[in-house]
C-alpha cells in the first residue's frame, strides 16, 4: 500500500484531491497544517507528499525546507498552488520539489502524476523480486551499492568483482550492472558478451567515464543505459525504475506478441491448429520425413451427418460438439503428432514416423472412440476418415489421396476408415 499525505489548509482541495487518489491501491491521510503533517510523518511511513503552499502559521516553502533539513528528506514531495508563479516555482525545484501543480488544471496533472507513481511503484517492486548482478573491481564502490540496496529494500543481489566469474557464471539475471573501468578486460566487452548470452537482461553501465563517445560506444555495444559514479542515491534509484519500467513494458509487449503469433496459428473454436498452419506444417513434415528416410501419414476425418446436428439442436450444440471431438482427438494422439482443424467439421491429423497401417490404426481406434461417446442431449455420432501415407508424394498429393480415400468411406456407408 502506498501512503500519500496531503497537506492543505484548504478542505475544498482536501475533498478533490482524496477523489483522485482513493482507488484501493492508495492510503490517503489528509492534514490541515505542517505540524500535523509531521506528526503524521513521524508515525506512518510516507511515500508521497502533497503540499499546498499556504498556512496559517508558516510558508510553504518554509514548510518545505523543514522536511529538508530533517530525516523526511527523501520523501519525494509534490507542490499544488493557486498561484502561477515562476520565481517561486524554480526555487521550489531547486529545493527538490519533484512537481509543481497549478490548481486551475491540476485534476488531470496529479492523476497522470499519480498513475506514474502507481508504475513506479510497481517497478520497486519488482526490482525487488528479480535477480541482481553487480560487476565492480573496487570494494569501496561495490560497499556502496549494496549499502543502497539495501536501504531500498533490494536483497536478491550477487556481487561479483571477477568479470571473468559473471560471464561464466551458470546463474541468470534480469539486470547487470557492469563497471565500465575494469583492470584486465574492457566494460564494453563484458557487456556485449553479457547481451549475447542474454538477450532480454537489463544491462546497465556503471563508471565515472563521462566522456560522450565512450558513452556512446557503451550503449551501442548492448548496454541499455548508463549511470555515473559518485552514485546519488535517489538519482541512481530513479534511473534503475526507469529502466525497469520499460523493461517491464517491453516484456508485456514481448508476451502479446507471443500470444498473437500463436494465435494467428489457433482456429478460435476448438484450440486445434488452423488450416493454414496446418498446410505449412505437412510440408515441413515432408521434407524432414525425406530427409531423414522416415515414414509420414496423414489422416483426415469428417464427422457424419453433421448437419443434422446443427438442423435438431442448434447451432450452438454444434459448436459444443466440434469441441468435445477436438478434445477427444487431442486425448488419442501422441506429443509428437499434429493435430487441426481442416474445416468446418473436419480435422487432420499429421503423423510422423507412423506408416500406412499404423495411421489407419489409429484412425480406427478414434473411429470407435467416437461412435462409443454419448452427448449431453442423448444423441451419437460417427466420424469417416481417409489415411494416406508418404510415398514420393508431396503436400498436395499427400491431401488429395486422403481426401480421396474420405470420399469412399462417405460413398460405402460412412462410420468407416479407409486407406487403400
Ligand atoms: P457428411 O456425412 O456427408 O459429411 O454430411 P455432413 O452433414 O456432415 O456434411 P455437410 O458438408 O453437408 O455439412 C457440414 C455441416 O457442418 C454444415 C455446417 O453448417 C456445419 N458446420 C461447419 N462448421 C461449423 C461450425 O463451426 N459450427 C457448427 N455448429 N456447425 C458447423
Ligand atoms: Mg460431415
Ligand atoms: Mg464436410
Amino acid at each position: 500500500m502506498i501512503n500519500i499525505l496531503h497537506v492543505d489548509y484548504n478542505s475544498f482541495y482536501q475533498k478533490i484531491v482524496e477523489d483522485i487518489i482513493s482507488d484501493g491501491k492508495f492510503n490517503y491521510i489528509s492534514v490541515k497544517s505542517p505540524n500535523e503533517a509531521f506528526k503524521v510523518l513521524e508515525n506512518e511511513g510516507i511515500d508521497l507528499i502533497i503540499t499546498g503552499l499556504e498556512f496559517k502559521e508558516k510558508f510553504g516553502k518554509d514548510f518545505i525546507k523543514e522536511i529538508n533539513d530533517s530525516k523526511f528528506k527523501d520523501t519525494p514531495i509534490v507542490v499544488l498552488s493557486a498561484k502561477e508563479d515562476i520565481k517561486l516555482k524554480s526555487k521550489l525545484f531547486n529545493m527538490g520539489v519533484i512537481d509543481y501543480i497549478e490548481k486551475n488544471d491540476f485534476v488531470n496533472r496529479l492523476k497522470n502524476y499519480i498513475n506514474k507513481f502507481k508504475d513506479m511503484d510497481f517497478a520497486h517492486e519488482k526490482l525487488r523480486n528479480i535477480n541482481i548482478a553487480v560487476l565492480d573491481d573496487s570494494r569501496l564502490e561495490i560497499e556502496i551499492i549494496k549499502k543502497i540496496f539495501e536501504l531500498n529494500g533490494i536483497t536478491n543481489v550477487d556481487y561479483y568483482n571477477d568479470p571473468e566469474k559473471l560471464i561464466k557464471s551458470d546463474k541468470e539475471y534480469s539486470l547487470y550492472l557492469v563497471d565500465y573501468v575494469l583492470p584486465k578486460i574492457l566494460g564494453e566487452e563484458v557487456i556485449l558478451k553479457l547481451r549475447k548470452k542474454y538477450n532480454y537482461a537489463l544491462i546497465i553501465a556503471i563508471s565515472s567515464v563521462e566522456n560522450q563517445k565512450i558513452i556512446s560506444k557503451i550503449l551501442s555495444n548492448g548496454a541499455d543505459d548508463y549511470i555515473t559514479k559518485p552514485f546519488n542515491e535517489r538519482i541512481f534509484m530513479a534511473r534503475l525504475k526507469s529502466n525497469m519500467r520499460t523493461y517491464l513494458l517491453l516484456q508485456k509487449l514481448k508476451e502479446k506478441n507471443i500470444k498473437l503469433q500463436e494465435m494467428v496459428k489457433i482456429d478460435g473454436l476448438t484450440n486445434l491448429y488452423n488450416h493454414k498452419y496446418i498446410f505449412e506444417r505437412i510440408k515441413e513434415e515432408i521434407k524432414r520425413a525425406k530427409r531423414y528416410n522416415d515414414e509420414l501419414s496423414i489422416v483426415l476425418l469428417d464427422i457424419d451427418d453433421f448437419k443434422n446436428v446443427n438442423d435438431t439442436y442448434g447451432h450452438q450444440v454444434g459448436d459444443n460438439v466440434l469441441v468435445s471431438i477436438s478434445n477427444k482427438l487431442k486425448e488419442s494422439i501422441r506429443d509428437i503428432d499434429i493435430l487441426g482443424r481442416y474445416g468446418g467439421e473436419e480435422f487432420i491429423i499429421i503423423l510422423p514416423e507412423t506408416d500406412l497401417k499404423g495411421a489407419y490404426n489409429l484412425a480406427e481406434r478414434i473411429r470407435k472412440r467416437i461412435e462409443e461417446m454419448e452427448f449431453k442431449e442423448g444423441f451419437n455420432l460417427t466420424i469417416s476418415g481417409g489415411v494416406s501415407g508418404l510415398k514420393n508424394n508431396s503436400c498436395l498429393q499427400l491431401i488429395n489421396k486422403a481426401d480421396k480415400h474420405l470420399y469412399i468411406a462417405k460413398n460405402k456407408g460412412k462410420n468407416k476408415i479407409i486407406y487403400k
